[in-house]
C-alpha cells in the first residue's frame, strides 16, 4: 500500500492531499488510516510529532463525520494552544472540499464567548486544550454528549502537564460507545493507565520503537567545562551558519539569560518561557516561524507546542532530568522527512546521563569536538562564498555600478575577491584567531595533541545540497577510499560542504584519490583543513584560510598574499581587557553580524 488511494480515502480528501503536495502516506498514516476507516474501534498509536499523525487521525475523522449535521461529532484534545491551533488549521486544509465543515479551536487566553459562538454555529469537530474545554462544559457552552470520535493527542505531554483530572472529567461527558484514538510519542505508565481506563481492546500501532527517538535525528555530544558552556554554544552556532534551532535550558532564568546574551552578541535569538505573557510568547513564536529568529531558547514546558518543520538543530544547553524529556526535545527536529541533529553540551559530571539516554532511545551518540576557531572561519567563509555564488543579480544596482567600477578601476578580479571576502572574514578571524580549545579532553591532557596528529581533518565541497547527510557521506567516503568501518570519522555535513577525518597515514591516499575525481560532471575537491583546537597554538604566521589544496593543478592557486585577509585593516577589534566582541557584531553596531545573513536587520542600540 503505497498511495493515498490505496488507503481507502475518498475523492474530496485525495484532492486536498494533492493540493498539499503529499505524495506518499507516512508510516503512521499507512498503519492507522485503513484500520480507522474500516472499523469502529479504539487505537493507541506510538508516534513522534512530525510523523504525520494529525493526518493519520484527521483523514479518517473527516471521512466518517456527517458534515450536513451541526452536531459535534469529533473531539480532539491537545496539550497546548499552539498545537490546538495547528491541528485546527491542518484539519481545515484537509477538509477544504467538505462544504459546510466547521472545525473550531477552543483554548485558554482568548475570548470564551467568541469560541462559544463558533461552536454554536455547528462545529462538527472541536479541537481543544483540556482546561478551557472543561470550563466550557461546566458553563454549558458545548455539548459533547454525541461525540463519536475522540482523540487524545500527545497524551504523554498532556499528562506531564497535569491534565489527568481534566481529561477524565471531559471524557465522563462523552458517550461510552465512541471510538477513542490515543497518540503519544512515549508510553510511560501513566499513558498506559489512561489507555486501560478509557479504551476498549485498542489496536496498538508503533512507528519506530516505543520511547525511541526519530530515525531522522542524529545525536551528538560535546564535552566541555561547565564554565565554557556558553562559548561552546556560540561556536556551534557559528560553525552552522544556516542553523535554525531550538536551544533547551532547564530553568526560565537560564533561558532568559542565554537568550539575552546571544542577542547581545548579535545573534538572531529569542526566549520562550512561562514568565512571558501569552502575547510575548506569540510574538516570539511568530518571529521564529518566519525565521526572523534563528535560535529560539526555550524551557521544556514552553516549547511543548512548537511544531515547526524545518528545525535543523536541537541544542541541549543543559540535559533534562527525565530521559523522556530528551526524546521530546530531539523530536523537534528531523520532522516531515527531513534530517536533524540533536546536540548536547555536556560537562563531565553529566556524562553518565548520555549512556542512560542511549539505552532508552536505542541509538548511539557520537562524541564530537567543539569546532576550533579556524574551522569556523573556514565554514563562514565558504558559506558566504556559496551564498554569493547563488545570489541572483539585482539589476536595481545597475545605475550605481559606474561609480563602483570607478572605485575599483585599478583592482584586479583576484584582489577584488579577496577584499570583498575580507570584509567579513576579518571579523571572524580577529575573534577566533587566538580562541582556546574548549574541548575538555584537550584542556585536561596533552595526550590529545598526540592523538590529533594521528588523524587529519579534511574539507570536501559536497554537503546537504548534494543529498548527503553524515551517514551517507561517511559511507560514500569509506567506499571510494576503500577504508574500513572506522576509517572515516568526525563527519560534519553543512549545506554546501562538509568536513571529515581519517587517520593521518591515509592522507596521501585521500588527497591522491580526490585529485581529479568527478561526480555528476563536477570536480569533488578535498583539502586538508586546519586541525581543530590547534589554532590557539598558532600565531599569525600559521596557516590561514585553513586549507592546503590537493593536487588539482587545473585551479589557480595563487595565494601568495593571502594574509591580507588577516591583517586587520579595519583595526583589531580586541578590547583592552583581552576579551574580544562576538564576531556576529559588526563595527557599525548593527545587529547583522551574522556572516552569511541575507536579511537586513534593525540597528541595535548599544
Ligand atoms: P504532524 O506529525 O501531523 O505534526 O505532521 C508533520 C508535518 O508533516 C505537517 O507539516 C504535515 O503537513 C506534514 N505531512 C503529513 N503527512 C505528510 C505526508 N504524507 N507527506 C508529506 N508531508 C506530510
Amino acid at each position: 500500500m503505497n498511495t493515498f488511494q490505496d488507503l481507502g480515502l475518498e475523492e474530496r480528501i485525495l484532492q486536498a492531499i494533492a493540493d498539499l503536495g503529499f505524495v506518499t502516506p507516512s508510516e503512521v498514516q499507512q498503519k492507522a488510516i485503513p484500520v480507522l476507516l474500516e472499523d469502529e474501534r479504539d487505537l493507541v498509536a506510538l508516534a513522534q510529532t512530525g510523523t504525520g499523525k494529525t493526518a493519520a487521525f484527521g483523514f479518517p475523522m473527516l471521512q466518517k463525520i456527517d458534515v450536513d449535521s451541526r452536531t459535534t461529532q469529533g473531539l480532539i484534545l491537545s496539550p497546548t494552544r499552539e498545537l490546538c491551533l495547528q491541528i485546527t488549521n491542518e484539519l481545515k486544509n484537509y477538509g477544504k472540499y467538505f462544504k459546510g465543515l466547521n472545525v473550531t479551536a477552543i483554548y485558554g487566553g482568548a475570548s470564551i464567548t467568541d469560541q462559544a459562538k463558533q461552536v454554536k454555529k455547528g462545529a462538527q469537530i472541536i479541537v481543544a486544550t483540556p482546561g478551557r474545554m472543561k470550563d466550557m462544559i461546566s458553563r454549558g457552552m458545548v455539548d459533547i454528549t454525541k461525540i463519536e470520535y475522540s482523540v487524545l493527542d500527545e497524551a504523554d505531554e498532556m499528562l506531564n502537564m497535569g491534565f489527568y483530572e481534566d481529561i477524565t472529567s471531559i471524557l465522563s461527558h462523552t458517550p461510552q460507545d465512541k471510538s477513542t484514538w490515543l497518540f503519544s510519542a512515549t508510553m510511560p505508565k501513566e499513558v498506559a493507565a489512561i489507555a486501560k481506563k478509557f479504551m476498549y481492546n485498542p489496536i496498538e500501532i508503533t512507528v519506530g520503537h516505543k520511547n525511541e527517538g526519530s530515525k531522522n535525528v542524529s545525536h551528538e555530544y560535546y564535552l566541555v567545562n561547565s564554565r565554557d558552556r556558553y562559548q561552546a554554544l556560540k561556536r556551534l552556532a557559528d560553525a552552522n551558519p544556516d542553523i535554525f534551532s531550538v536551544i533547551f535550558c532547564r530553568t526560565k532564568r537560564d533561558t532568559q539569560k542565554v537568550a539575552e546574551k546571544l542577542i547581545d552578541d548579535g545573534y538572531s535569538a529569542g526566549a520562550l518561557h512561562g514568565d512571558l505573557s501569552q502575547n510575548q510568547r506569540d510574538l516570539v513564536m511568530k518571529s521564529f516561524r518566519n525565521k526572523q529568529i534563528q535560535m529560539l531558547v526555550a524551557t521544556d514546558v514552553a516549547a511543548r507546542g512548537i511544531d515547526v518543520d524545518d528545525i535543523t538543530h536541537v541544542i541541549n544547553y543543559q540535559l533534562p532530568d527525565e530521559i523522556e524529556t530528551y526524546t521530546h526535545r530531539s523530536g523537534r527536529t528531523g520532522r516531515a522527512g527531513k534530517t536533524g541533529v540533536s546536540m548536547v553540551i555536556v560537562s563531565k559530571s553529566e556524562l553518565r546521563k548520555i549512556k542512560s539516554i542511549e539505552r532508552k532511545i536505542k541509538k548511539s551518540f557520537e562524541q564530537k569536538d567543539i569546532p576550533g576557531g579556524m574551522e569556523i572561519c573556514q565554514v563562514q567563509l565558504m558559506s558566504l562564498a556559496n551564498k554569493v555564488h547563488d545570489t541572483e543579480i539585482n539589476h536595481e544596482i545597475d545605475p550605481y555600478l559606474n561609480d563602483i567600477n570607478a572605485l575599483f578601476e585599478d583592482t584586479s578580479k583576484d584582489e577584488l575577491i579577496k577584499k570583498f571576502f575580507s570584509v567579513e572574514f576579518t571579523r571572524f578571524f580577529n575573534y577566533y584567531q587566538k580562541a582556546k580549545d574548549l574541548n575538555l579532553e584537550a584542556q585536561n591532557s596533552s595526550a590529545r595533541d598526540t592523538s590529533d596528529e594521528k588523524s587529519t581533518r579534511y574539507f570536501i565541497n559536497v554537503g546537504r545540497k548534494d543529498g548527503y547527510d553524515w551517514m551517507t557521506l561517511k559511507d560514500f567516503l569509506k567506499e571510494v577510499l576503500e577504508l574500513d568501518k572506522d576509517g572515516v570519522f568526525k563527519v560534519d555535513v553543512k549545506d554546501s560542504f562538509s568536513f571529515f577525518n581519517t587517520e593521518t597515514e591515509q592522507m596521501e591516499k585521500v588527497l591522491a584519490f580526490f585529485t581529479d575525481f568527478k561526480q555528476n560532471g563536477r570536480f569533488i575537491n578535498v583539502e586538508i583543513t586546519e586541525d581543530k583546537g590547534r589554532s590557539r597554538n598558532r600565531g599569525r604566521g600559521g596557516r590561514k584560510g585553513g586549507s592546503r589544496r590537493s593536487g588539482d593543478r587545473k585551479r589557480n592557486d595563487k595565494r601568495s598574499d593571502s594574509r591580507s585577509s588577516g591583517s586587520g585593516n579595519r583595526g583589531d577589534r580586541r578590547r583592552s581587557d583581552g576579551k574580544s566582541r562576538s564576531p556576529r557584531r559588526s563595527d557599525s553596531g548593527s545587529n547583522s553580524g551574522n556572516f552569511a545573513s541575507s536579511r537586513p536587520r534593525r540597528n541595535r542600540r548599544k
